[in-house]
């Protein structure tokens, strides 16, 4: 594993990728996928991270105020998809900086109460945005975007393992080197992660890389996870044994998620991540008391 300032760009080559066939096995997967039988980087992570918290989102679906982090890193997820539908001679920083106030925009006439996330404990909106045209800014300085032709952008993608559990989630951008070497790359608007937490934020990038495997045969060539926060790169070459062990964590994860469901109990697990919890008012180690368990029998939509 290696973290990088900067790396010389991988030339991609849309034509050499191949997704028809992968599309379509995809579409029959998510015909019948639910909560219920599926799991993402992100609903694993949750688990992983406090049982209780992968109850509050997952079974009870307790709404959660909108993060004004998490609502810059989606604007800034957003510029850079749309800065890849320009040819490439014009995917320019100041480009880059044009289209940050129409994606806001477009989000802000969806979710209207967005707009109540700003002031008070938080950064105004100008200052909000500088902050999107900084990371932005800071993205150039990491890659060279008229240097590639992403295969795929903002893919869902979707496997059933043989135990009948589906993984599911969406990856950034998926590059396609004339040779077919895949590269999965994955934008975070954080800083990279300290030497003890690397493993952690490539679980979520092995997890990609097993149902790619898994969904075309061939083992992702490179993840890589590019953080705007502070303008490194971590990148990692997977191989077969790593796909396998991430297969039988995720199958070991999935199973104690059966048995918090079958037994009724969630865990809280009290760390610093408690600081960012929406539900520390029901939480027993804030002393609160969770809800009942919803008594649901329709099938659960599923999300990433
Ligand atoms: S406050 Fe902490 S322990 Fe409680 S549910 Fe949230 S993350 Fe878990």
């Amino acid at each position: 594993m290696t973290a990088e300032l900067s790396s010389p760009v991988l030339k991609t080559d849309a034509s050499t990728a191949s997704t028809e066939n992968v599309t379509a096995s995809v579409d029959d997967i998510f015909a019948g996928l639910t909560r219920a039988n599926s799991l993402s980087p992100s609903r694993a992570s949750d688990f992983m991270t406090c049982p209780l918290l992968y109850r509050f989102r997952v079974i009870d679906r307790l709404p959660e105020a909108p993060s004004i982090d998490a609502v810059r890193g989606s604007v800034v997820h957003r510029v850079l998809e749309n800065l890849f539908d320009l040819p490439a001679v014009d995917r320019t920083s100041h480009r880059a900086n044009l289209l940050l106030a129409p994606v806001w925009e477009e989000l802000l006439e969806r979710e209207p109460e967005l707009a109540e996330m700003f002031g008070g404990d938080t950064p105004d909106l100008t200052t909000w945005l500088d902050q999107c045209r900084n990371l932005l800014g800071r993205y150039f300085t990491l890659e060279d975007p008229q240097r590639l032709e992403p295969a795929e952008r903002e893919v869902h993608v979707a496997t059933q393992l043989g135990s009948g559990l589906t993984l599911h989630g969406y990856i950034d951008r998926v590059d396609v080197a004339a040779t077919g070497a895949l590269r999965i790359v994955d934008y975070k608007t954080g800083k990279s992660p300290g030497e003890h937490f690397e493993a952690k934020a490539l679980f979520q990038m092995k997890f990609y890389a097993l149902v790619v495997w898994r969904t075309r045969g061939v083992i992702p060539r490179m993840l890589q996870l590019v953080y705007l926060g502070n303008g490194e790169m971590l990148r990692y070459e997977p191989d077969e044994r790593d796909l396998l062990a991430t297969e039988r964590k995720v199958e070991a994860l999935w199973q104690a998620i059966q048995q918090a469901t079958t037994r009724g109990e969630w865990r809280p697990r009290k760390s610093v991540l408690c600081g960012w919890c929406d539900h520390q008012a029901l939480c027993p180690e804030w002393g609160g008391t969770p809800p009942p368990l919803p008594d649901r029998a329709e099938p659960e939509p599923f999300s990433a």
